[in-house]
C-alpha cells in the first residue's frame, strides 16, 4: 500500500477515520489508531471515545445477545413450522419432493435452534 498523499512512498498503516493509506509524515499516532494529519485527526480521536464508551458499557451486550438469541429461537422456530407443513402436505398429496423440501427446513430449522441455544447460553450470566 503506497500513501495516499505521497504515492511514491509506502505507507506505514491506514487511517482509522477514512481508510487511507499514510506514510509517517502523514500519519499521526493516536495510540489508538492512526489517522490522516490535520484532517482526520478529530475524526479518529471521536471514534477511538466511542469504542471505549461502548466497552465501558459492556452489560448491554448481554442484553443485545438476549436479543439475537430471541429472533434467533423465532426464526428456527419458524423454519420447523414451515419444513412440518411442508411435509404434511408432501405426505397427504404423495409428493416427495415437497416431502423433501420440508425435511430439509425442518433440519434446518432445528440445527440453527441449537446453535443459536448453545452460542448464547454461554454468554448469558444467569
Ligand atoms: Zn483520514
Ligand atoms: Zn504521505
Amino acid at each position: 500500500m503506497k500513501c495516499f498523499y505521497h504515492q511514491d512512498r509506502d505507507a506505514i498503516g491506514a487511517c482509522k477515520s477514512c481508510g487511507k493509506g499514510l506514510c509517517s509524515e502523514c500519519a499521526v499516532d493516536l495510540s489508538q489508531g492512526l489517522a490522516c494529519k490535520s484532517r482526520c485527526e478529530e475524526d479518529v480521536q471521536n471514534l477511538i471515545r466511542l469504542i471505549q464508551n461502548n466497552i465501558k458499557l459492556s452489560p448491554t451486550s448481554s442484553n443485545i445477545i438476549r436479543a439475537s438469541r430471541r429472533s434467533g429461537v423465532i426464526t428456527s422456530g419458524f423454519y420447523i413450522v414451515l419444513g412440518v407443513m411442508f411435509a404434511g402436505w408432501g405426505i397427504h398429496d404423495e409428493m416427495s419432493l415437497i416431502i423433501a423440501m420440508g425435511v430439509c427446513f425442518a433440519t434446518f430449522g432445528v440445527i440453527s435452534l441449537v446453535r443459536v441455544l448453545r452460542i448464547t447460553s454461554t454468554h448469558i450470566p444467569s
